[in-house]
C-alpha cells in the first residue's frame, strides 16, 4: 500500500483548466479568453519595449547573490511610490512598511498573514461576490475566517452598490474589507470616485480595515494615477490601509513574479517594528523573493525615460483593450442584433468582462465552436484582436440565439 492511496484527487484550477481544454483543441480558429494575460493585436504574448530595454542593459552582467528578505530597495520604494503617489504622506514620513512579493498572489498571503498574526479586531476577512477564485483559498491558508458582501448585479450586470453598502454596513466592527483597486475581476465593475468617497466614510464608521488588491494599476484606465485613486484617496482621509501590488499585467513580467505588500503604520518607530516582523514572516516561507523581476521593474520605475517610454507602452495596452470593447460590442449590437443590451461590455473597466453568458452557452460555445472562457461567462478582452473578434462575436450571437 502507497503512503499516498488515501489522498483525494482534487478539482483542477477554474481559470488554468480551461487553458488546459484550449491546448488539447485543434480547432485552428480556436480562441482562449480563459486566462487573464494581455495579448497584442495578433494574439501573441508581448514583451514590453521598456522591459526588453531595461533587460538587456544588465543581462549576464548582474550577479545572482540572494536579495535582502524584504526584497530589492530601489525597487521596493519606487514601486511604493508608483502606488501611493510621490507626495503620499506616509510615504514622506517614512512610515511606509513595504516588502517585494512573489508578484500580486504572494503579496496577498503575506498580507493574510500578517492580519491574522497581528491585526488586533477581527480574523474575518470580507470579500466582494465573486471575487478573484484564488482570493479565498488564499485568505483561507493564512488563517482569515472569509466572508463575503454583495457586489455584483446580476440584473443590471453592474455594480450592487445598495447590497455592497449594506452588507460592508453590517460586517462587525473591526473587520477586514478586501478591495480590488481598480479594474475588479472578474466583473470588470468598479466604483465611481463619488462611490470611493462613501466607501471611504462607511469603512471609517464602522472601524472597518481596508485591504486593498491593485493587481491592474494602469490597465483600467491606461493611468497609472487614475487608477491608483482608490487607495491614495483613503490613505488622504486617514485610513490605515494594506496594499497588495502587481507587476504581471502592467509590465507584463507574469512569470518573473514581480510584487508589493506594503502597510500604512503612524511613525517611523511602528513601520520599524512592523518591518521586522514582515521579516520574520517571510524568512520562513521562501526566505527571500526572485532578483531578475525586480531588477527590471526598478530600472523602469528608477529611469525618467524608460519609466515615460512604459507609461506609453500601458496606455497602448489600455487603449487596445478598451477598442476591442467597442468592437464587440458593435458587432454584438448593429451586425449581429444579438438579442440583450451589451452596453456593459463597453463600460466594463479592465482585462475582464464578464458577458452575461451562462454556464450552458460556455460549455456549448467551448464543444461547438472552441472558443473558451470561464463557466462564469468571464472573457479576458485582451485575447480578442481583429483576426478573431469577428468569429467570436458571430458565435457569441449563435449561442445566445
Ligand atoms: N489579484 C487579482 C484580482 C488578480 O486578478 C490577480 C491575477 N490574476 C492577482 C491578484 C495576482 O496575480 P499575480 O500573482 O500573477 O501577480
Amino acid at each position: 500500500l502507497s503512503v499516498w492511496s488515501a489522498v483525494p484527487a482534487g478539482p483542477p484550477d477554474p481559470i488554468l483548466g480551461v487553458t488546459e481544454a484550449f491546448r488539447a483543441d485543434t480547432n485552428p480558429l480556436k480562441i482562449n479568453l480563459g486566462v487573464g494575460a494581455y495579448r497584442d493585436g495578433s494574439g501573441k504574448p508581448y514583451i514590453l519595449p521598456s522591459v526588453a530595454a531595461a533587460e538587456a542593459a544588465f543581462v549576464g552582467q548582474a550577479d545572482k547573490e540572494y536579495l535582502p528578505i524584504t526584497g530589492l530597495a530601489s525597487f521596493t520604494s519606487a514601486a511604493a511610490k508608483l502606488a501611493y503617489g510621490a507626495d503620499s504622506a506616509p510615504l514622506k514620513q517614512g512610515a511606509l512598511a513595504v516588502t517585494q512579493s512573489i508578484s500580486g498572489t504572494g503579496a496577498l498571503r503575506i498580507g493574510g498573514a500578517f492580519l491574522a498574526r497581528f491585526y488586533p479586531s477581527s480574523k474575518t476577512i470580507y470579500l466582494p461576490t465573486p471575487s478573484w477564485g484564488n482570493h479565498t483559498p488564499i485568505f483561507r491558508d493564512s488563517g482569515l475566517d472569509v466572508k463575503q458582501y454583495r457586489y455584483f448585479d446580476k440584473r443590471t450586470v453592474g455594480l450592487d452598490w445598495a447590497g455592497m453598502l449594506d452588507d460592508i454596513r453590517a460586517a462587525p466592527k473591526g473587520s477586514i474589507i478586501l478591495l480590488h483597486a481598480c479594474a475588479h475581476n472578474p466583473t470588470g465593475v468598479d466604483p465611481t470616485r463619488a462611490q470611493w468617497a462613501e466607501l471611504s466614510h462607511v469603512l471609517k464608521e464602522g472601524n472597518l480595515f481596508p485591504f486593498f488588491d491593485m493587481a491592474y494599476q494602469g490597465f483600467a484606465s491606461g493611468d497609472i494615477d487614475a487608477d491608483a485613486f482608490a487607495p491614495r484617496h483613503f490613505v488622504q482621509q486617514g485610513h490605515q490601509i494594506a496594499l497588495c501590488q502587481s507587476f504581471a499585467k502592467n509590465m507584463g513580467l507574469y512569470g518573473e513574479r514581480v510584487g508589493l505588500f506594503s502597510l500604512t503604520t503612524s511613525s517611523p518607530e511602528e513601520k520599524a517594528r512592523v518591518d521586522s516582523q514582515l521579516k520574520i514572516l517571510i524568512r520562513p516561507l521562501y526566505s527571500n523573493p526572485p532578483v531578475h523581476g525586480a531588477r527590471i521593474a526598478s530600472a523602469i520605475l528608477n529611469d525618467p525615460g524608460l519609466y515615460k517610454q512604459w507609461e506609453g507602452e500601458v496606455k497602448g495596452m489600455a487603449d487596445r483593450i478598451i477598442s476591442m470593447r467597442t468592437a464587440l460590442y458593435n458587432l454584438l449590437t448593429n451586425t449581429h442584433h444579438t438579442p440583450g443590451d451589451w452596453s456593459h461590455i463597453k463600460s466594463q473597466i479592465g482585462m475582464f468582462s464578464f458577458t452575461g453568458l451562462t454556464q450552458p452557452q460556455t460549455e456549448a460555445l467551448a464543444a461547438k465552436r472552441s472558443v473558451y472562457m470561464t463557466k462564469d461567462g468571464r472573457i479576458s478582452m485582451a485575447g480578442l484582436n481583429e483576426g478573431n473578434i469577428e468569429y467570436f462575436a458571430e458565435s457569441v450571437d449563435g449561442a445566445v440565439k
